[in-house]
């Protein structure tokens, strides 16, 4: 399978969410773009449903529509508080991002963290091609830094976790890198 920037598993998901704004790193944007036939071929890869696969795609559209917003950092009012999007660097992918959503009026002690998949609770972390295992570990200390000690961690995949399961995943894929 070809590399590219983003989980087809989440990306498709997005089009349950039409009149949303959508916020992805400039690859994805890219990647939506490189046709229909790629994302169905990636998702059928995957083991999506072909039907339900050609359904989301026929729902996403083309990614010039103006509710997508091409992006590694943004912030968005969510309005008693402002969700924080960042590219905390490479990882499973060149291009994943995190959300960041502080408690009620932008409380900062109650941060809860959207990892996506650069951490997975139910299974071990998943690594293809378009993966940098080398520079995963400092990613996720950056993931650490921006959360805290305190946060709740959403993953990818799995129940949520708190920042000793990041730091055990970190540890996971140093041991991981060599390895190759
Ligand atoms: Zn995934």
């Amino acid at each position: 399978m070809p590399g590219h920037p983003c989980c087809v598993d989440h990306v498709l998901g997005s089009s349950l969410f039409a009149e949303a704004d959508i916020y992805c790193a400039p690859e994805v944007v890219e990647y939506l773009s490189s046709g229909a036939d790629q994302i169905r071929d990636d998702a059928l890869h995957h083991g999506a449903d072909a039907a339900e696969i050609d359904r989301a795609i026929a729902v996403l559209g083309p990614p010039q529509q103006a509710n997508y917003q091409s992006t590694y950092q943004a912030d968005v009012n969510l309005g008693n508080r402002t969700a924080t999007i960042t590219h905390p660097g490479r990882g499973h992918t060149t291009s994943d991002l995190i959300v960041v959503v502080p408690g009620p009026d932008d409380d900062d002690s109650r941060l809860v963290v959207f990892t996506g998949d650069l951490v997975e609770e139910s299974a071990d972390p998943a690594i293809d091609a378009d993966s940098d295992i080398a520079a995963w570990p400092a990613t996720l200390d950056r993931v650490l830094a921006i959360g805290g000690p305190d946060a709740l961690y959403v993953p990818g995949h799995g129940r949520v976790v708190d920042a000793g399961f990041i730091r055990s995943q970190r540890d996971w894929l140093k041991a991981f890198g060599p390895c190759r």
